[in-house]
């Protein structure tokens, strides 16, 4: 057993089909009597539907969430809470409505409770991101991550299988790099494997029958484990090259995990043989398949994008994108500087054209 550090980190889970039933006692034990409700324009009736169940210990609903968390919209998000005396705000939806209430509580202290609705796992974390003048800027601080979460499948079962699947890859992304992870504790490596496990499993029974509750369910507990494995342990090099192509080439965040994960394994799998072990393990290709091989035909089997020709990354910028990535590169078990960047380049060429790792 190796010297770990473990920091547990303060939230509340509440999960099962079902369990939005039990928004009324959590706001109360927040001690909140006026909820704001956030969501995405698309989610609007969604965050209706909890205010109206929350009768006069709503505030209101502040439906504009936007991907990138704009800073208009933060001010205007900030300014709508204050103005009606929020004194919590809920954010139902996937990572950008998460990230929204994230900004509030930054500013304001205000508790979030979270109703994640995508397997982003945003809600497990106290990372922040918001973009200003074109620069998204993260940071972490603790007041940011959400006090309770609530996983309700059911509120799942709308998200198409495109997105599930991709936001599923997105999830294990997290898991995985978490598995190498320099602070990496043997509890954080427990969650990760068995979210890897979960997700895998339940992808191709959404694809099948996107209402499945059960599945719904194993990949929403995937989606918790794998984002408290990201709101605890550092990321390397796939999560550096997703912000390097999301951030500059404004490529879509769950297809640029999914595409690249694959590839960022590949490139990682001689330096990580244990992490690459226990993601064989939680895929069941044990034998068969390497992590990295694996992870390329979970998505393309389940109908993922699996080259970046495909979500509208450009080849001539392909040279740019391993600059910037080596330029600035984060801890990772095999090193990507300036002087690695021939092999970066090879990566995202073979991340380009979509070909499976060996
Ligand atoms: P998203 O929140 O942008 O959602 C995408 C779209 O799907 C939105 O229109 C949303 O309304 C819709 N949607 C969500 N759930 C739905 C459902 N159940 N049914 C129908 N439609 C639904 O996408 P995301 O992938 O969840 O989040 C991505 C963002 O989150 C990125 O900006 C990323 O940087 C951020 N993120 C942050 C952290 C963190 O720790 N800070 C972690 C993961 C992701």
């Amino acid at each position: 057993m190796k010297d770990f550090v473990y920091n547990g980190q303060p939230s509340r889970v509440v999960f099962g089909p079902g369990s939005l039933a039990h928004l009324e006692r959590e706001i109360d034990l927040l001690g909140a009597k006026r909820a704001l409700v956030l969501s995405t324009p698309d989610q609007a009736a969604q965050a209706q539907m909890v205010a109206d169940r929350l009768g006069s210990r709503a505030a209101g609903i502040f439906p504009r969430a936007v991907m990138h968390v704009p800073m208009e919209t933060v001010r205007e998000a900030r300014e709508v809470a204050q103005r009606l005396g929020a004194d919590c705000a809920i954010a139902i939806g996937g990572g950008s409505t998460t990230g929204l209430g994230k900004a509030i509580a930054l500013d304001s202290g205000l508790p979030i409770l979270a109703i994640p609705t995508t397997y982003a796992g945003s809600e497990m974390t106290p990372i922040y991101g918001i973009t200003e003048a074109g620069l998204k800027k993260t940071g972490k601080d603790p007041r940011v991550l959400p006090r309770t979460v609530i996983y309700d499948p059911e509120l799942t079962l709308t998200l198409p299988v495109a997105m599930s699947v991709t936001s599923g890859m997105n999830a294990i992304a997290h898991a995985a790099e978490g598995l190498y992870a320099q602070d990496s504790n043997p509890v954080m490596d427990l969650m990760a494997e068995e979210g890897i496990r979960a997700i895998a499993q339940a992808l191709p029974a959404i694809r099948l029958r996107p209402d499945d509750v059960s599945a719904r369910g194993d990949a929403l507990y995937g989606a918790w484990l794998c984002g408290s494995v990201l709101g605890n342990v550092g990321m390397a090099l796939h999560h550096k090259l997703c912000h390097t192509l999301g951030g500059s080439f404004n490529l879509p965040h769950a297809e640029v995990h999914t595409v690249v994960l694959p590839q960022a394994m590949a490139f990682n799998a001689a330096a990580a043989p244990e992490a690459m072990r226990r993601i064989e393990r939680a895929l069941g290709t044990t034998g068969r398949a390497s992590a990295a091989a694996g992870l390329f035909d979970l998505a393309l089997d389940n109908g993922a994008p699996v080259a970046l020709k495909d979500i509208g990354m450009r080849e001539a910028d392909l040279d740019q994108a391993a600059d910037i990535a080596v330029s600035n590169p984060y801890w990772n078990p095999r090193p990507f500087g300036v002087a690695q960047r021939t092999d970066i380049r090879e990566l995202l060429q073979r991340a380009y054209e979509g070909i499976r790792p060996v």
